[in-house]
């Protein structure tokens, strides 16, 4: 009998959790700190879990080499085909993003729960603060049960208040796990001299990411104007963008709100009707005719991104030249590292979901094959 604990049970350990339970030999213990289990993968997709998308491609994440180099074993029909075994439904959206068939991202925890074999326990409200190495193994806060292997699932703060971000991950630092600083991710953008007459404010418009007045990188789709940003699906990705960047000087923001008519004559439009409100919302439209702007190049400064609170994953997290290609922390045997709090962050659309599972898929497949690791 083998010993193994998951630190928390969100997407990645509890996709760990049902692959480890499938040999009857290994005793997997689950710790959450939180009441319930799941509670990001409920949040996702507005409700709706947005799983994987039918076209995962490295490009759509801050290390394209290394989910590259994943891809060759873990693909999107990998985790497809283990969520159909465990009798999850799902159905992909023309774009590629891939949901529950219910649309209701509490089916995904349900079914992985049920999924789950006898030798698993989920302890919830339990903290892990302290996990050191004894004897070649694994001990979980001074408790007396040691494990062959640790998984760490233990994601990132984004998405949470201050109060329950403050140390969080702490349990690393007495193992001198080199990370990568953590900022906020998928989130909207602050910017300077902005029109707060524009909040609530809904337009399609393309939105590129400029800096020194050269693009960085551009994307258009619906955009939210808040009262002092904007935020949307395409403003989240432009900001996993702006985190790559080396610097965040001179950054700035350029919306086209006509970037679908290219051949579109504003000024003998205006000479016809008199106005734009049949090309524009009703708030931009005002915002015009206070001041005229370029609706193909409207500018402004960067100031930041929302808080952390705001964002849907962290930038930043354990180095992955800590990592072996099974997930494996490379100067301590026995532990694996997977999921949201590693250096990996994607795009909208499923991408960040399916790493979670994707890695878990793999490390778990590692600790099944008894792969020991010795330096
Ligand atoms: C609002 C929102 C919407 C999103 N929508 C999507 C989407 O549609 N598609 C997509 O791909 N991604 C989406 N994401 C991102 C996605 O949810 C995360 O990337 C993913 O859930 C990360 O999974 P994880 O298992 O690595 O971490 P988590 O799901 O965060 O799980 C980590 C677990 O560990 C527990 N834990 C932390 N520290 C400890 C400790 N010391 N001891 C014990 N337990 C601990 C936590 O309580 C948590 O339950 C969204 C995120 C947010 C915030």
């Amino acid at each position: 009998m083998r010993n193994i604990a998951i630190i928390g049970a969100g997407a990645a350990g509890l996709f760990a959790a049902k692959m480890l339970s499938a040999d009857t030999s290994l005793r997997i213990t689950v710790f959450e700190k939180a009441q319930k289990v799941g509670t990001k993968l409920r949040a996702s997709g507005g409700g709706r879990a947005n799983l994987m998308n039918t076209q995962i491609a490295g490009s759509c994440y801050n290390q394209p080499d290394f989910i590259n180099n994943l891809l060759k074993t873990v693909d999107y029909e990998v985790i497809k085909t283990e969520f159909e075994k465990m009798g999850l439904r799902l159905s992909a959206d023309e774009e590629g993003r891939v949901y529950p068939a219910t649309l209701f991202s509490q089916t995904v925890i349900d079914v992985l729960l049920q999924n789950l074999g006898e030798n698993v326990q989920i302890i919830t409200d339990y903290e892990v603060k302290k996990l050191q190495k004894s004897t070649e193994k694994w001990q979980i806060n001074d408790g007396k049960t040691l494990y062959d292997a640790v998984l760490l699932s233990s994601g990132s703060p984004a998405g949470m208040i201050a109060k329950n971000r403050q140390n969080y991950n702490g349990y690393l630092s007495d193992l001198k796990i080199k990370q990568k600083k953590l900022s906020a991710s998928l989130v909207g953008f602050k910017l300077e001299n902005y029109p707060k007459e524009l909040s609530g404010c809904r337009a399609r418009a393309a939105v590129t990411l400029l800096q020194n007045g050269k693009a960085v990188y551009s994307e258009a789709g619906e955009v939210m104007f808040k009262d002092d940003g904007i935020s949307g699906i395409v403003v989240l990705n432009v900001s996993a963008y702006y985190n790559r960047l080396k610097t965040k000087e001179n950054c700035s923001l350029s919306l086209s709100f006509l970037f679908d008519d290219e051949s579109l004559d504003v000024s003998a439009h205006l000479k016809k009707f008199g106005d734009l409100s049949g090309l524009l919302h009703p708030k931009l439209n005002r915002l015009y005719q206070k001041k005229t702007f370029d609706l193909r190049n409207f500018q402004m400064k960067i100031s930041g991104v929302y808080d952390l609170e705001f964002a849907q994953v962290c930038h930043g997290g354990i180095a992955l030249s800590e990592l072996d290609d099974s997930f494996g922390l490379c100067r301590h045997p026995g532990l694996y590292a997977v999921g949201e709090m590693l250096d990996i962050d994607g795009v909208c659309g499923g991408y960040n979901l399916f790493f979670a599972f994707a890695s878990a898929y793999q490390a778990a497949k590692s600790i099944l094959q008894k792969k020991v690791r010795r330096r």
